[in-house]
């Protein structure tokens, strides 16, 4: 495909997703199509119910020190995009090349895309440009696969990132994360590459997935007793940590969807062990496996669990949780932190996870199950609602419509994003941080129906009465004319078309 034709597309995240993936086959895309269908399967959500999963993507090439990031999509879809990531303190510019119907139509775009890399593509500035598309563009089939794969030394790295192929933009970090691992693997097989700015002198561990940053750190000390260290996390800051992660003895799928990652790894001779180091059966299987794959000796693997363990059971000990909690997230990490809270004494009866199952995920699916838990892998939020309107907890950890409704329902709430990811999970440190702020929620339930109480009968959505001196009254038929003259107008655009 020379990307000269493309057909004008419209829609995106809230309608038309078979169309668009229709169409984004028919443009060439099929191989593209087949890689994301196979790498994050789909799940009961039709349609992203957080932000636009291409924000992943984006994400990872923000914060990469000499990668300039483009996108190429809807300027509205841009526009959000942007402006999530300054509102991440991004402190980096977005790049975007726009279009119109006119330069789609004509393959214009993909040549504006051309030269823009030309433009960004400085030596002295960048060691890689990272070109985005997004629904539209990829729908049409604008083909990135076409732009030159490096231009005078600087990587040019163009994924496909649309909606109606990744389905959370967890998974849409993969994307990317995975797309650089197989160049600068490449690269690795073709002959020398920079020097890593750090090199370990012992074996070393790449964690994947994005932690607080205390947790690398921890998990190194957890290392240490057993001659390791730890590698670049990945997604990482800098292209040469893509070489010193490569170079990893062993690969540790926290974040159980890096699924392109792992593939890359995995051709790179790396084995990847699930889970994580998180409360105290967590961290004691993760040094047995991460031990064993290794080939470190049992009783060096003993010991480094001698040393981690105590200072783990005391910090559970020091900080009981007495609660029952539903919990529920788009990060991949859900099962970990569930672990840890049930660990330290939580009830625990429904995980939802909007990522999907993968064999990374298996040893925590199966500890939480054994205990009474449902694990929902794919959930979407009607599942969360569901659940914790079943449950009736004493806390709901969740996304931000979650907790939205938990607030309505007058039962403590917490974000999970802003406040459990925001802290340490692994080892001691993160044994201890949890324990504080959800007796500080749950001591607030009399404060939350309270509020309940005082908002009583002033109505709901529509209906809400704020600012007047009653409930607002819907005037009688009045929804009833509104559908009637929707039919009758979508009736006459119908038969103008035809
Ligand atoms: S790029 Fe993102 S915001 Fe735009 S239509 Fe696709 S999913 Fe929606």
């Amino acid at each position: 495909m020379d990307g000269s034709t493309a057909p004008v597309l419209e829609g995106g995240c809230h309608g038309g997703r078979e169309r668009l993936a229709e169409a984004a086959r028919a443009a060439g895309k099929s191989a593209a199509m087949d890689r994301l269908t196979a790498d994050y399967p789909r799940g009961p959500h039709d349609q992203p119910q957080s932000m636009c999963p291409a924000f992943g993507s984006l994400r990872v090439g923000l914060r990469m020190r000499r990668v300039a990031t483009i996108l190429s999509g809807s300027a509205c879809c841009v526009y959000g995009l942007t402006f999530t990531s300054h509102f991440y303190g991004a402190r980096r510019t977005v790049g975007y090349v726009p279009f119109n119907s006119e330069s789609l139509v004509r393959g214009q775009l993909f040549e504006d895309i051309r030269n823009a890399v030309y433009e960004t593509a400085k030596p002295a500035e960048y060691d890689a440009v990272v070109v985005i598309n997004l629904c539209v563009p990829t729908a049409s089939g604008v083909p990135l696969d076409l732009l030159p794969k490096q231009i005078d030394g600087v990587r040019i790295i163009g994924i496909d990132v649309p909606g109606f192929g990744v389905p959370t933009h967890a998974e849409a970090k993969d994307v990317l994360t995975g797309a650089m691992l197989k160049y600068a693997r490449t690269e690795a097989e073709r002959g020398p590459v920079a020097r890593p700015r750090v090199l370990a002198d012992r074996p070393t561990v790449a964690l994947l997935g994005e932690f607080f940053p205390a947790d690398p750190p921890g998990v190194g000390a957890l290392l240490a007793p057993m001659g390791m260290a730890l590698a670049p996390t990945l997604p990482c800051r800098e292209w040469r940590d893509l070489y010193a992660a490569l170079d990893c003895q062993v690969a540790a799928a926290a974040h159980p969807f890096y699924t392109a990652s792992v593939r890359e790894l995995r051709a790179a001779g790396r084995p990847v062990v699930g889970s994580a180091p998180v409360g105290v059966d967590g961290t004691e299987a993760w040094l047995d496996a991460v031990g064993s794959t290794a080939g470190v000796n049992a009783s060096v693997v003993s010991a480094a669990k001698d040393a981690a363990l105590p200072a783990i059971r005391a910090a559970l000990a020091a900080n009981p949780i007495d609660a029952r909690i539903t919990l529920s997230g788009y990060e991949g990490s859900e099962l970990l932190v569930a672990r840890l809270l049930m660990e330290a004494g939580a009830d625990i009866p429904y995980v939802g996870t909007a990522c999907p199952r993968t064999e990374w995920s298996e040893a925590d699916r199966a500890w939480l199950e054994a205990r009474g838990t449902h694990v929902q892998y794919r959930a979407s939020l009607e599942q969360d609602l569901c659940a914790m309107r079943d449950v009736r907890p004493d806390l709901a950890i969740g996304t931000t419509p979650l907790v939205q409704k938990a607030k309505e329902l007058g039962i403590p709430a917490l974000y999970f994003t802003n406040m459990v990811s925001a802290r340490p999970l692994m080892g001691a440190a993160g044994a201890g941080a949890l324990a504080a702020i959800v007796s500080a929620q749950t001591r607030g339930a009399p404060r939350f129906a309270r509020m309940v109480s005082f908002f009583e009968g002033v109505g709901t959505g529509d209906a809400s009465g704020y600012g007047w001196r009653g409930k607002p009254v819907e005037p009688q038929g009045a929804r009833e004319r509104t559908r009637k003259l929707r039919l009758a107008k979508a009736k006459a655009l119908e038969s103008v078309g035809t």
